[in-house]
């Protein structure tokens, strides 16, 4: 099961949630505020860890695949 970041658009909190692949577009409501808070891309999934420790985004990581993280993807058959 992936964790999902999730940040609050009213205090700019990051809470992060583990939750089914299926759930991850449903609304989380914030911790502190109890508002809807918007989901951010999880940091494995759109950024990977180069040698150097720097993070570069891998464009399209997002949506390529909703079974893993691979950018490109042949496993999940999607
Ligand atoms: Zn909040």
């Amino acid at each position: 099961m992936p964790i999902y970041e999730y940040c609050c658009p009213n205090c700019s909190a990051k809470f992060e949630l583990l939750r089914p692949v299926s759930r991850a577009d449903e609304e989380v409501l914030c911790p502190q505020c109890h508002i809807p808070a918007k989901r951010a891309l999880s940091s494995f999934a759109a950024f990977s860890k180069s040698s150097s420790g720097m993070s570069t985004p891998i464009s399209g990581a997002a949506s390529a695949c909703g079974t893993c993280s691979a950018s490109t993807c042949n496993t999940c058959g999607s």
